[in-house]
């Protein structure tokens, strides 16, 4: 099987990728062009995980098929895993698929491709701490809907128990962690409102962060501002906290030990192990190392988004980021159909930081905007920050809906929450 374009990975970055080169491309010339390939059958927007866990976003309405996007952005979709790459004869290797009794239901496949694109994403790095790997992650929407399933049995456990209190404890004091404290904190007061007073119990939040502040990629202010807004909200702000260990039921720190019933590891981002092995220059997070173009150290193959380690300023590379995906997705669909034409895109990719925004829960948020209306650093907060929060995954939609499509779904999510409410309770 050979295709001119595969993309592996339809995250933030590939799949807006898959959808611009469709259009323009797929159109005219059939969808059997380009091929994007990823593990799951349906795409959800990896910022949203923590809204999945809380069990305000349901994952089965969220979700958007790959096949049907495929049809409407003019594109083809295979599921699968990518297990091996030749970066010489280019040639890609899908794991076979296996139903959940282990039965081989599609086997091990090979694709060849003209040009290749690695759009992989990233997972967690548990920087080698004992017992992490049995906390909680947020890297897969099977992670977030499993943590959502033990988070309903935790809150049934407390709401029978005699001390009445739940502890979640949160590593990692970045976008995730604070973005899902909040919104844990929605989703027991969504629960409460359902419960009766006999049946209340306390929800106990600690987030735990080494650095002095949470929030470090971010402007102090905004830090601070979180700081304030989630202490008030009654959240445990562990500053300086190096976690030593993580048990079953406590999180052993530097600071002494905290207890908990559910504890999530959200610090650190780092790609797959598996990425050194796939004959590509890799750096010490496992990202493919990329130039300031997102080729690869082999001709023809480009990375994007979490698993390329891209070079930005000071030494430093692109942050992780979706905005950072969603970026080089449109530089690189510009590129491959310059050079469809023989021509060359002359500019190098350039990050451009437009700032950060973090959500605090239903009607808040606070962030920093970079070079807009109020100088290089615009702070805003409340309800403005939250409208600018929205409109980022608003934005994502459309890449790959279009206007009409996404002003619907977002239409349908609201009424769904108005008949159902917000939070997901099976
Ligand atoms: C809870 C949470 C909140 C976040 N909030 C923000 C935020 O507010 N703002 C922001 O800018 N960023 C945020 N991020 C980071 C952001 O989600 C990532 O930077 C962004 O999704 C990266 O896009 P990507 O396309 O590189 O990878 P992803 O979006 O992770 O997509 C990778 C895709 O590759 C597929 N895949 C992986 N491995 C394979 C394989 N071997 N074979 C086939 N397919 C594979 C996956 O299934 C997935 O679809 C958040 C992340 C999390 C977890």
């Amino acid at each position: 099987m050979h295709y001119d374009i595969v993309i592996v990975g339809g995250g933030a970055g590939g799949l807006e990728l898959a959808a611009q080169l469709g259009r323009k491309l797929g159109r005219r010339e059939g969808k059997e062009r380009i091929l994007l390939i990823d593990r799951s059958g349906f795409h959800i927007w990896k910022p949203t995980l923590h809204e999945v866990a809380a069990g305000t976003l349901d994952v089965h309405q969220e979700g958007l098929s790959y096949p049907i996007l495929g049809r409407a952005n003019h594109f083809s979709f295979h599921l699968g895993e990518l297990s091996a790459l030749d970066p010489v004869a280019k040639r890609l290797t899908l794991k076979a698929i296996t139903a959940k009794d282990g039965a081989v239901l599609v086997p091990e496949r090979s694709i060849t491709f003209t040009w290749g694109v690695l759009a992989i994403g990233s997972g967690s790095n548990l920087f080698g701490t004992p017992g992490a790997e049995t906390a909680h992650l947020l890297e897969r929407t099977e992670d977030a809907e499993a943590f959502h399933t033990r988070l309903l049995a935790t809150f049934m456990k407390a709401s029978f128990a005699p001390e009445r209190t739940m502890g979640v404890a949160i590593v990692g004091g970045g976008a995730t962690g604070v973005e899902l404290s909040a919104e844990l904190l929605e989703a027991h007061r969504a629960l409460l409102e359902s419960l009766g007073a006999e049946q209340r119990f306390r929800l106990d939040i600690t987030i735990v962060e080494a650095a002095p502040r949470i929030l470090g990629g971010l402007p102090d202010k905004t830090s601070a501002q979180a700081t304030v807004a989630l202490e008030r909200k009654g959240v445990h702000v562990r500053t300086g906290a190096k976690v030593i260990a993580v048990h079953a039921d406590r999180l052993e720190t530097s600071l002494g030990d905290i207890p908990a019933d559910l504890i999530v590891w959200a610090a650190g981002v780092k790609a797959a192990d598996s990425n050194t092995g796939l004959g590509l220059e890799t750096n010490r997070l496992n990202q493919f190392v990329v130039n300031d173009r997102l080729e690869t150290s082999a001709p023809g193959i480009w990375a994007l988004g979490d698993c390329a380690g891209c070079p930005w300023k000071d030494g430093k590379l692109v942050p992780a980021r979706a905005q950072a995906a969603h970026q080089q997705a449109s530089y690189l669909a510009k590129a491959l159909l310059a050079r469809l034409r023989q021509a060359r895109v002359e500019e190098p990719y350039v990050y451009k930081d437009f700032g950060s925004l973090v959500s605090l829960g239903e009607n808040k948020g606070v962030g920093a905007l970079m070079g807009g209306l109020g100088g290089p650093n615009f702070f805003i907060e409340g309800l403005v920050a939250k409208w600018f929060y929205v409109s980022l995954h608003l934005a994502h939609h459309k890449a790959i809906l279009g206007v009409g499509k996404t002003a619907t779904l977002a239409l349908a999510r609201l009424l769904q929450q108005r008949v159902a409410g917000r939070l997901k309770l099976h």
